[in-house]
């Protein structure tokens, strides 16, 4: 099993809250396509020859893409790749592209069987305090017309937390999204990271930071709803229905290889992790040259470590004692025992997973655990 991640780093409009690499400038896009293409032709040995099982466009916006340019894409993953049948293909696309036209074109024409639907909100004013280029009314219209368009594996991105957003309108937001019966969301909470409008705003004082008793009530309005829904909660951020977890996605929580293309994507083959240059311009430059530009970072016992306790307590089956590396087992051990003791952790057979409480800290929580 493997995956390959594309990042398509263009963007209408920047969001206040975002950190991804984007440009709002649409001026490279030919050559960074072109150059795209060059890279998955450079590093078809990176994955040893392994099957790929899922292919992710991320971003940025990867529906700003024509069919012609996602089938150059695939035209050239599939020559230098061994794809299996029938994997999952996922487009991450923004409300305002996915057209009745758009939609039912990806379907016939591409090979795309999933849409990630950047929503965030159905409430307009949350949706212009975020600086989002839809409204709520094009967030329906794009939902009609993927599932029109025969698109059954559909998931939505919904950020709660944000100041504009009453519990009452994250109820509507998550009942409408149940109402479409939509089979996978992903919910995070917002953060106001460095190097955002959002942070500077708040430094400013112009914004609020976010207020933690908000975020932790939405968050259990969240966890009691798409329960009594039917979704399994299965990753920190992640619901699905039953058959509809991210294959993708669950490949980065299980230590499956993949390998990522465009700037700023990340590669991991399983011993160490690579990140590419997170710069348009030289991302270019560089594979106009057949040279690419990456740092790359070994994994170190302990990096392997801090990553499997970070990754595997997001996840409904949790962290398994026996996956710990015996050096690290008595720290581990120790460590585990108080945060049982605090409330945050607790046993679900011989695995470890985070209690509702834990959830809150999780980051904090895989900290504690850190060697
Ligand atoms: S559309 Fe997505 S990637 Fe682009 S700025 Fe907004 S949040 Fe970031």
């Amino acid at each position: 099993m493997a995956g390959i991640y594309l990042h398509i780093p263009f963007c209408k409009k920047a969001c206040h809250y975002c950190n991804f690499h984007f440009s709002t400038t649409l001026t490279l896009k030919n050559e960074l396509l072109t150059c795209l293409r060059k890279e998955i032709e450079l590093q078809k040995e990176y994955l040893s020859g392994v099957p790929i099982t899922s292919i992710y466009f991320g971003g940025g916006t990867p529906s700003l893409l024509s069919i012609e340019e996602l089938n150059a894409i695939f035209n050239t993953i599939y020559s230098n790749f061994e794809v299996e049948n029938d994997i999952e293909i996922t487009l991450e696309s923004n409300p305002d592209d996915l057209t009745e036209d758009y939609c039912n074109a990806l379907k016939k024409s591409t090979p795309v069987n999933r849409l990630s639907i950047g929503i965030q909100s159905f409430n307009d004013e949350c949706l212009s305090f975020m600086n989002r280029a839809h409204s709520g009314k094009e967030a329906i219209a794009a939902i009609k017309n993927a599932q029109k368009a025969d698109f059954e594996n559909l998931t939505i991105d919904f950020i709660y937390g944000t100041p504009t957003l009453s519990d009452e309108q994250w109820v509507t937001n998550l009942n409408t999204a149940f109402a479409f019966n939509i089979p996978h969301l992903s919910c995070y909470n917002l953060t106001v990271e460095e190097n955002t409008a959002l942070n500077h705003f708040v430094k400013k004082g112009k914004q609020k930071p976010v207020d933690e008793m908000q975020s932790a009530r939405q968050f259990q309005i969240l966890v009691e709803k798409t329960a009594v829904n039917g979704f399994e909660h299965y990753e920190i951020s992640n619901y699905a229905k039953s058959g509809f977890r991210a294959i993708h996605n669950s490949s980065y929580w299980e230590g499956i290889p993949y390998l990522g293309i465009g700037p700023s994507a990340h590669s991991f083959d399983g011993n160490s992790r690579q990140s590419n240059i997170a710069n348009n311009a030289l991302y270019i430059k560089s594979l106009s040259n057949n040279e690419m530009n990456f740092e790359k970072e070994v994994l170190t016992l302990e990096n392997i470590h801090n990553e499997y306790v970070m990754t595997s307590l997001r996840t409904s089956w949790g962290c398994d004692p026996l996956k710990i590396n015996p050096f690290f087992a008595e720290n581990f051990n120790k460590k585990i025992a108080e945060l049982i003791e605090k409330g945050w952790i607790t046993q679900n057979g011989n695995n470890y997973i985070l209690t509702f409480q834990g959830k809150l800290l999780a980051d904090h929580i895989a900290v504690t655990l850190f060697e």
